[in-house]
C-alpha cells in the first residue's frame, strides 16, 4: 500500500531537484542527459556519482550504491525508509514555503542597519559567512503580505507558525538562520532571545559537509557555529541548545571513526559544562571519542572570538581538550 505514496512523492520532488537543494552540483554531462558529479554519500575526489534525471535514479561507481530518491534520502540522512518518506513529505509541503521565507528575510538584511549592526556585534563581518548560512532578518510586519502576494494562503502561513493567530508576523526584529525544516530567529531587541517555528529543530546543521571529517566540533549555538566557520573551522556543527535530539545523536554516532570536540558554553552556573560532560559519556558509550573544550570562564565560542580570541588560540583549546 505504500507504493502509491512513494510514486506521489517522486512526482512532486525529482531526484535531481532534491540533490540540488542539498548543494550537489554536476561536474559533467554524459550521454542521454545523464550527469556525473562527486558522490554525496562518501568522501569522493573524482566524480563517480551518476544521476539519470530521466529515470530518476542514481548510481555511485565509488561506493557501489544506487537507487531512487527515497533510497538516496535513506543513505544520505542515515534514516529508515519511513523516516525518509516523512522527511520528503515535509520538504514537499514546506520546502518551497520555507525557502521563499528565507529568501525574503535575506533581502531584508541589507535594508535594516540594526540587523547588520547586531551581526557585527556578534562578530560576523564577512559577507561569505552571511551567504554560507543564508542569514536573514525578520523586521516584522511585512512577511505576511509578501507571501500572500506569492500565492500562499494565510492559513498555510499560520499553520507553519510564520503568522500568529492575530495575523501578525511571528518573527519580529530577529536575525534569522534557515534550517533544514525550521527557522531559528535571534532577537535583536528585548523579546525572548531564541525562537524556532513549531515542530522539530531538525538534524545537525551542515552535517552533510561535516560528517566526513575525522574531527568534528560541536557547539551549542548558531552564532558560535558562524564565527567558527569564519575563523576557518569548517568542520563544526551545532546542537541548537545543549541537548541533542534523537536524530542529532544518531548522526554523531553513525559508526564513522571521528573525534567530537564539545565546545559548549562555560557559563557561570556550569550548565553548559554539565551538559557536555553528560554528552561525552553518552558518546563514549556509543564508541565515539568525545573531548570537552575548556573555554575561558563566562565564554562561549562566539564571545571567545568577539572578545579578541583568534583561530590559533582556539586551536590550542582544542589541543588541550579533556576526555
Ligand atoms: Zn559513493
Amino acid at each position: 500500500m505504500i507504493w502509491p505514496a512513494v510514486d506521489a512523492i517522486k512526482q512532486q520532488i525529482s531526484l535531481l531537484d532534491y540533490l540540488q537543494t542539498q548543494n550537489w552540483k554536476p561536474a559533467r554531462r554524459i550521454s542521454r542527459g545523464r550527469l556525473m558529479g562527486l558522490c554525496p554519500l562518501h568522501l569522493d575526489h573524482k566524480p563517480s556519482f551518476l544521476v539519470d534525471p530521466l529515470q530518476n535514479l542514481f548510481y555511485c561507481y565509488g561506493c557501489s550504491r544506487g537507487g531512487d530518491l527515497i533510497r538516496f534520502v535513506e543513505l544520505y540522512h542515515d534514516v529508515s525508509f519511513g523516516e525518509a518518506m516523512a522527511l520528503l513529505r515535509r520538504s514537499a509541503r514546506c520546502g518551497s514555503l520555507l525557502s521563499d521565507v528565507a529568501r525574503f528575510y535575506q533581502v531584508q538584511l541589507d535594508r535594516h542597519p540594526e540587523a547588520v549592526a547586531y551581526l557585527q556585534q556578534r562578530g560576523i563581518q564577512q559577507p561569505q559567512v552571511i551567504e554560507e548560512f543564508a542569514i536573514g532578518y525578520a523586521p516584522g510586519g511585512c512577511l505576511r503580505h509578501w507571501m500572500i502576494s506569492l500565492g500562499y494562503s494565510l492559513n498555510e502561513l499560520q499553520q507553519a507558525g510564520l503568522v500568529n493567530a492575530a495575523g501578525l508576523d511571528s518573527f519580529t526584529h530577529r536575525v534569522v538562520f534557515p534550517l533544514e525544516t525550521n527557522l531559528y530567529g535571534r532577537t535583536v531587541g528585548n523579546a525572548a532571545a531564541h525562537r524556532f517555528l513549531p515542530g522539530d529543530k531538525g538534524g545537525l546543521p551542515r552535517w552533510q559537509r561535516v560528517k566526513h571529517c575525522s574531527e568534528v566540533i560541536l557547539v551549542e549555538g548558531l552564532f558560535d557555529l558562524a564565527v567558527l566557520w569564519q575563523a576557518g573551522f569548517h568542520n563544526a556543527t551545532c546542537a541548537m541548545g545543549s541537548h541533542l535530539n534523537a536524530r542529532q545523536l544518531r548522526q554523531l554516532c553513525d559508526g564513522a571513526l571521528r573525534t567530537v570536540y564539545l565546545a559548549f558554553d562555560a557559563d557561570a552556573n556550569g550548565s553548559g559544562q554539565l551538559a557536555a560532560h553528560r554528552l561525552s559519556r553518552r558518546l563514549l558509550q556509543q564508541g565515539v571519542t568525545a573531548l570537552r573544550v575548556q573555554l575561558p570562564d563566562g565564554h562561549d565560542p562566539n564571545s571567545f572570538f568577539v572578545g579578541g580570541g583568534d583561530g590559533q588560540q582556539f586551536q590550542q583549546l582544542l589541543e588541550r581538550a579533556l576526555p
